[in-house]
């Protein structure tokens, strides 16, 4: 958006909402046609032609078909890839359907060699670790990078703060050992008030914009902010793909930008008290969050991260049996997977979300992801200590009780 080069929040707010005045509307209207008259068959054919292989719907053409391309979707974009300073954005109807338009896109490409860097989202490791799309990925560490990369290598795949343990990683660090390769950011944690990847060299940033995104639990989608060439690319994966986002919930999730960063910063400054407040308990081994002393060794809040967000991971003394009372026994806190919302949320991550990751990338058995909303501080860090004297009862298991997880192929 162009009024005036606005600051962050104020593009949060107006950005995607351009030629509403003119249309005599206030925000945007909700468009669920499924097909658009088209004006005459050589021009209709045209405009197919232009959206099947990605480009953008030209000045006068018809939409053709929502597949194709949808006017609030396209808003959303706009938005999104304003906020993340990119060319372009593509949306999908999934964190994981984005995920999978770049592996395809990258494997049709004739590179399905990706470099990964754990700990990722256990979907994320799942898809790769499977090859269920063809791809074929070498683990990495930070510095593993440039000596895993290959001829072949499409993409290489980051996660900063990771999930769910907010390991952070210096990103133009991993751009220059990438060598060229495009390096793809999952930056559903950090959002783009906190870490803006494509600024320090990212070609791709993706979101689960189920999470914070959206922010109230009531809408699933994806996006990835990328140049426009992977614009293009994606949107060609989308158009034969379907892994299209509904009319409806690119309205949502356009409606959530605008109360974005007010969202995070609230959420972040509520998590910052209760990881404090929590670090010295007895019942717990660590507090994993980025804003606690020596968390973050090299230095990337304030120069690469704005904050350390509102995902805190808490590891108890008591492993497996103590995770589990913990969790059980949170009543404000919903026990209840995803995260990023306006309401706080727990889960045991070895169990649920990071079952399907190989066992010793696995996170610990003791481990708890707290998700934390809007809710008072004090009344959060009510339901934590209940839960953390439930859990101080527990007797020490053994780690490897935690989730086995078998996938058939
Ligand atoms: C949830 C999540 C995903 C997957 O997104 P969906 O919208 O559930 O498909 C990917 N990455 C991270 C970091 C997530 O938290």
């Amino acid at each position: 958006m162009d009024k005036r080069h606005p600051r962050f929040d104020t593009r949060a707010v107006h950005a995607g909402m351009a030629g509403l005045r003119e249309n005599g509307t206030h925000v945007p209207p909700i468009d669920f046609s499924t097909t658009y008259p088209l004006p005459d068959v050589g021009s209709g054919g045209l405009a197919y032609e232009e959206l099947a292989t990605g480009q953008s719907l030209g000045p006068g053409r018809s939409a053709v078909y929502q597949r194709l391309w949808q006017p609030g979707v396209a808003r959303f974009e706009d938005a999104l890839a304003d906020l993340e300073s990119t060319e372009g954005a593509v949306a999908f109807a999934s964190g994981m359907a984005a995920l999978t338009a770049c592996l395809i896109a990258s494997v049709t490409a004739g590179k399905p060699h990706v470099v990964a860097v754990r700990p990722l989202y256990g979907g994320s490791d799942h898809v790769l670790e499977s090859g269920l799309l063809g791809t074929t990925v070498t683990w990495a560490s930070a510095d593993g990078i440039a000596a895993a990369v290959r001829p072949d290598t499409g993409l290489v795949i980051v996660e900063t703060p990771a999930n769910p343990t907010l390991e952070l990683l210096d990103l133009a660090e991993v751009v220059a050992a990438a060598g060229g390769v495009p390096v793809l950011v999952d930056n559903t944690f950090a959002t783009p008030v906190l870490q803006q990847p494509a600024r320090h060299g990212a070609t791709l940033v993706l979101h689960s914009a189920t999470k914070y995104l959206g922010g109230h639990g009531d809408v699933m989608g994806g996006v990835v902010a990328t140049d426009q060439q992977w614009v293009e690319r994606l949107r060609r994966v989308r158009a034969l793909t379907g892994g299209l986002l509904h009319p409806m919930a690119a309205y949502l999730l356009h409606r959530g930008l605008r109360t974005l960063p007010l969202r995070v910063r609230a959420q972040q400054a509520t998590a910052q008290v209760l990881a404090e407040r929590i670090s010295a308990h007895h019942a717990v081994a660590r507090v994993f969050y980025p804003g606690l002393p020596g968390q973050d060794p090299q230095g990337l809040l304030g120069r690469q991260l704005e904050g350390p967000g509102s995902i805190i991971a808490v590891e108890l003394a008591g492993g497996y049996d103590a995770a589990a009372r913990f969790t059980e026994s949170c009543e404000l806190i919903e026990h209840a997977v995803s995260l990023g919302g306006i309401d706080s949320l727990v889960q045991h991550p070895a169990s649920l979300t990071h079952r399907p990751v190989a066992g010793p990338a696995k996170p610990g058995a003791g481990v708890v992801r707290l998700s934390i909303g809007l809710e008072h501080i004090d009344d959060l860090t009510d339901d934590v200590m209940v839960a953390l004297a439930a859990a101080e009862t527990a007797t020490l298991t053994d780690a490897a009780t935690a989730a086995p997880f078998v996938d058939a192929r």
